[in-house]
């Protein structure tokens, strides 16, 4: 097991490694992880006489709108109603991934952290 492996040398005592076992226990039941964004968007449009350049205006929409950086370009697309149903709790997957990974990062910098061969030096 990768477990066993890397971890001969460093010490994980056992909070640590009962963080370890809940993150990753976690991270098996998390299911798929849809990254970006949702909001919902009034937009202006184009053309020059539209109601959503009048006084007051009338903008179009509201739109349920889900925006991803692919390759540093910001993609967006517009969800139905019941997309947003469906796709809401991979977006909440997603951010809890990312929590996930910062928590299992931030674990191991302290088991690093506490390796007596940063003082025997
Ligand atoms: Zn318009």
């Amino acid at each position: 097991m990768l477990v066993a492996r890397e971890l001969k040398r460093l010490k994980l005592d056992r909070a640590a490694r009962a963080t370890q076992a809940r993150i990753m226990k976690e991270l098996s039941q998390l299911g798929l992880a849809l990254p970006g964004s949702i909001e919902v968007r009034s937009t202006r449009c184009g053309k020059a006489n539209c109601r959503c350049k009048a006084d007051p205006a009338q903008l179009h929409g509201p739109y349920i709108v889900w925006t991803r950086k692919v390759d540093q370009k910001t993609v967006t697309r517009v969800l139905s109603a019941d997309q947003l149903e469906d796709y809401r709790p991979l977006l909440d997957n997603a951010k809890r991934l990312r929590e996930l990974i910062t928590e299992l990062q931030r674990l191991t910098l302290e088991v690093v952290d506490g390796d007596d061969r940063w003082r025997s030096r």
